[in-house]
């Protein structure tokens, strides 16, 4: 079995995880994604060093993270860190000292001992000073007696954690998916046939389906071709296996959907006809709106439903759509897996988001078409302050977003961002797509 290289950080709230894994997994994303106003919360990710490609799980973000956080947490984040990783490391705050949670995080990491390299990892040493200073930590008894004194806020330290960390890899490992090939996530609560549609695509001509690396431990992701696209489903079943007693099984299952999520362009979520949309259902959909993913709503079993008339398709649609409000264009299509009815629609419906997803509206045809509708309605003033916007522009995101540049950018309120966006929906096709419309001053 290949091995992907995986490196999970943990401990308690606060120690400096997710800033370490913002400097591991680099800043190049980071950068985009600050530029359009959107703070990103991501807990898997991509990074290399010295010719190895890792992915890295700031465990932290998967589970209750705060000061709070109580024993379960410490168990699941531990477990986790363990069963999805092949280097675990231990971070504590070198500022702090040792504090209550450390130990207990000590206690549950021990038994583990020998089944995984943990490195003991004290954070905030961002001085000579302070990273002499870190010898107490050796009461936590891990570490193997080495305590990496590191600054994920300056980069002291870090290389030579890095150079032990990567020694344990013996292959390169998976480079970033690349982006030109949409990457489609399936997700949505047990049961509702999401392995049902994974094994139908799978099936019906496996002799140009190719099983490329995983992204992650477990997590087979299958190149797909339909109607001269090519796509990748992602898929992270193995996640799933490992769940033994009920709770375990809605937080893995929680997570496989987390993750998902993090890793596609666009995500299908699947609704059960039978059943209806539930709030875990929207949870799922205003997440993916969050993280600005390309999203489809299918509402499969369409087969189960009794007597069904002109307007039932409908009726149902308008009923998704009042629980998901505001979000409001998400295409919803109604499918039988079991009768492969509209399957093929599904899919090339995900495709043509992923395409709406990549638009790019050139500056001259935006300008000529949103500075009418801002002239037909203006913002309203605030305070007797007029509020001018003289032109707008795509910002080289990921994702769309659109800068209006004004003279009072923090003026303009809310209602008007809808009304602008709902008019840039109006004139080009973002369907299944979430905008970003930001104000900047001019
Ligand atoms: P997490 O809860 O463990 O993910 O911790 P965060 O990454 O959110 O960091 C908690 C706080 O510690 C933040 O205010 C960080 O800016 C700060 N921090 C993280 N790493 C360092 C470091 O190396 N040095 C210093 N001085 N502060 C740090
Ligand atoms: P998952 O947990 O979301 O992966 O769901 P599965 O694919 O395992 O499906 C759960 C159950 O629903 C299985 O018994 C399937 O046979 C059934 N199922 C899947 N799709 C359909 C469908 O379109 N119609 C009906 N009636 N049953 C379906």
């Amino acid at each position: 079995m290949s091995t992907q290289n995986t490196i999970a950080i943990v401990g308690r709230p606060n120690v400096g995880k997710s800033t370490l894994f913002n400097r591991l997994v680099g800043q190049r994303k980071a950068i985009m994604d600050n530029e359009s106003g959107v703070t990103r919360d991501r807990h898997y990710g991509y990074g290399d060093w010295i010719g190895k490609n890792f992915t890295v799980i700031d465990t932290g973000g998967y589970v209750h993270n705060s000061e709070d956080i109580f024993e379960g947490e410490i168990n699941k984040q531990v477990k986790l860190a363990i069963e999805e990783a092949d280097v675990v490391l231990f971070m504590v705050d070198a500022d702090a000292g040792v504090h209550g949670l450390d130990e207990e995080f000590a206690h549950v990491l021990r038994r583990y001992i020998g089944k995984k390299p943990i490195y003991l990892v004290a954070n905030k040493a961002d001085t000579n000073l302070r990273a002499n200073g870190v010898g107490e930590f050796y009461s936590l008894g891990l570490g193997d007696g080495e305590i990496y004194a590191i600054s994920s806020a300056n980069g002291h330290g870090t290389g030579e954690l890095l150079d032990a960390v990567v020694s344990h890899f013996d292959e390169p490992g998976v480079e970033e998916p690349e982006s030109d090939i949409p990457r489609i996530a399936v997700v949505g609560r047990p049961n509702v046939g999401k392995s049902s549609l994974v094994n139908l695509l799978l099936g019906e001509d496996r002799s140009i389906v190719t099983d490329i690396a995983g992204t992650t431990r477990d997590s087979i992701s299958a190149r797909y071709n339909a109607f001269g696209n090519e796509f990748i489903l992602v898929d992270t079943a193995g996640l799933r296996r490992k769940a033994k007693v009920s709770e375990d099984v809605e937080f893995y299952a929680n997570m496989r959907s987390l993750r998902a999520l993090e890793e596609c362009d666009v995500c299908i979520v699947m609704l059960d006809a039978s059943r209806g949309i539930e709030a875990q259902d929207v949870n799922i959909i205003s997440l993916a709106d969050k993280n600005r993913k390309g999203i489809v709503i299918l509402v499969n079993k369409w087969d189960l439903v009794e007597n069904k008339e002109t307007n039932t398709a409908k009726d149902f649609e308008a009923k998704i759509l009042e629980k998901i409000a505001p979000i409001s264009y998400i295409p919803v299509i109604f499918i039988s897996v079991l009768n492969k009815q509209r399957v093929h629609k599904a899919i090339e419906t995900a495709i043509e988001v992923y395409h709406n997803k990549r638009r790019k509206i050139p500056t001259s045809q935006l300008n000529d078409v949103m500075l009418k509708e801002i002239e037909k309605y203006g913002p309203p003033a605030l305070k007797g302050k007029m509020i001018r916007i003289k032109y707008a522009t795509q910002l080289p995101t990921h994702n769309p977003v659109f800068a209006f540049f004004c003279n009072l950018p923090q003026y303009v309120q809310a209602n008007y961002t809808r009304y602008l966006e709902n008019r840039m929906r109006e004139h080009f096709d973002f369907t299944g797509v979430p905008i970003g419309i930001v104000f900047r001053k001019k």
